[in-house]
């Protein structure tokens, strides 16, 4: 019998019950934010409380303002989105859940904040109000996005039912090329094998590549797996795991930690586990990469030229690189390093952490911002810590903004847009029409390359900036 891949372990370990061919899968974690208030009269219909009420965590980020929080919840001038922030107030204190709150001096992004507080681990199942939730498969752990039906009966039972997914590992080998970043990788992923290269599966990502990341980087990769169509993404833990984990607020403690060590270590694919699908990528001549269309296939390196229909592989592929063209405004032929920039925004659950406000601060140091430029860190612990080391100062003196942390420019919903039509580089996960604002033009980047095309004025190879 073959041996079992970590995706295999982590869900055998959770079913609770099989039945014609749905499986009840037992879930550890609940992570939801302010659009989850129909999980909640859920159960206010059915007079239910939550299950494990310790196992469900809350957070303001998608309606929180960055400008500021001075004024407190009272301070937000646009009533619909001061109700959406009053109402998980409410809510999580009338169900007992923990919040990071507008108030909670940890308050941040629900992809940002588990992580820095140990809630993200090895081996369970996580499940979030949102499609990022890929994410937290970077510590080795079955996590996917949830709708709000599902959340409120996960918190009612603290299960739900699902079926297994078939499994894709993809190798992504060699070392990470100068001026190469994580997101760099997962576009190049996406780019390389299509936007529907995961459809429905759990992925497995592995290789040497991987295997040097540092946890952040290897977050901002399975962040973005749902963007190929993927249920999940996920990492083996390892050393690097471990060593990122000890000590936060929520990770085990004492010979609880030596316990959850020894189990962690059993979780990575055994050596002969077979899966349904593999596939490798090869990193070493890879290039900063940037989306030029409306879906986050569509990119290309920042030396590459943008694509004509002609060069379509059926029909329905040239429509869609007309009306991507079209939409973005763009021709055949034109230089990637051509297309001039209005807006740029450094942010979202993808790049919003430590290393991404240290990458985007290193190339701020280079000019000085032409065009209007964001950034957000992705909670108040990331934005302290930036602030202690003094990037604050940096991007200020660059004539970038430092704002305050929240999910802004990524999906809009909290009053932070684009002007109608304006063309942005942002570090965020999707580029679909409109969703910066009406008629945005989102161009997805890494962090380096956002504040390179920020000091240019255009897309930028950050290679070219020393
Ligand atoms: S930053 Fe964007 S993708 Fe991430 S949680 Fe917020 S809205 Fe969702």
């Amino acid at each position: 019998m073959a041996g079992k891949t970590l995706f295999d372990k982590i869900w055998d370990s959770h079913v609770v019950t099989e039945v014609e061919g749905e499986t009840l899968v037992y879930v550890d974690r609940l992570l939801i934010h302010e659009g989850s208030r129909h999980s909640f009269s859920m159960l206010r219909d059915v007079e239910m409380e939550p299950y494990r009420v310790e196992q469900v965590f809350g957070f303001a980020d998608h309606y929180m303002p960055t400008e500021t929080t001075d004024g407190g919840i009272p301070g937000v001038k646009d009533e619909k989105i001061r109700g959406m922030l009053e109402l998980m107030e409410k809510n999580t204190a009338e169900f007992g859940v923990r919040n990071f709150g507008f108030h909670d001096p940890n308050q941040g992004i629900l992809h940002v904040v588990p992580p820095e507080q140990g809630i993200s681990q090895p081996g369970i199942v996580l499940c979030g109000a949102d499609s990022h939730t890929s994410t937290h498969g970077a510590f080795g752990s079955i996590s996917f996005g949830v709708g709000a039906s599902e959340s409120g009966h996960i918190m009612a039972t603290q299960c739900l039912w699902q079926q297994r997914p078939s499994t894709l590992r993809i190798n992504v080998e060699g070392a990470l090329p100068f001026g190469v970043y994580a997101k760099d990788i997962i576009l190049g992923v996406i780019a390389n094998f299509g936007v529907g290269i995961g459809v429905g599966q759990a992925i497995e990502f592995a290789g040497s590549c991987i295997e040097s990341m540092t946890m952040e980087q290897r977050m901002t990769v399975c962040n973005m797996t749902i963007e190929a169509a993927g249920r999940m993404g996920m990492i083996a833990p390892d050393d690097t795991t471990y060593e990122y984990m000890d000590g936060r607020p929520y990770a085990p403690k004492g010979t609880l930690w030596d316990e959850a060590l020894e189990y962690w270590q059993t979780l990575p694919s055994d050596e002969d586990a077979v899966f349904d699908r593999e596939e490798t990528l090869d990193v070493e001549q890879l290039v900063p990469m940037v989306t030029w269309g409306t879906n986050p296939g569509m990119a290309l390196p920042i030396t590459g030229i943008i694509p004509s229909p002609d060069e379509a592989q059926d029909e329905d592929q040239r429509r869609e690189i007309e009306v991507a063209l079209d939409y973005m405004d763009l021709r055949p032929g034109m230089g990637m390093a051509e297309i001039e920039i209005e807006r740029v925004f450094i942010g979202s659950c993808t790049n919003s952490r430590i290393e991404d406000m240290r990458a985007a601060a290193d190339v701020a140091t280079k000019g000085k911002a032409k065009v209007e430029t964001w950034v957000v860190p992705g909670s108040r612990s990331v934005k302290r810590q930036a602030e202690a080391e003094g990037l604050d100062k940096i991007f200020t003196d660059a004539g970038f903004e430092w704002r305050e942390p929240g999910c802004s420019l990524c999906t809009a919903l909290n009053g932070d847009l684009l002007n109608d039509g304006q063309r942005c580089v942002s570090t965020s996960n999707r580029n679909f029409r409109g969703r910066q604002g009406p008629n945005g033009k989102t161009h997805l980047a890494s962090p380096a390359m956002a504040a390179a095309a920020a000091i240019t004025g255009k897309l930028t190879d950050v290679r070219t900036l020393g």
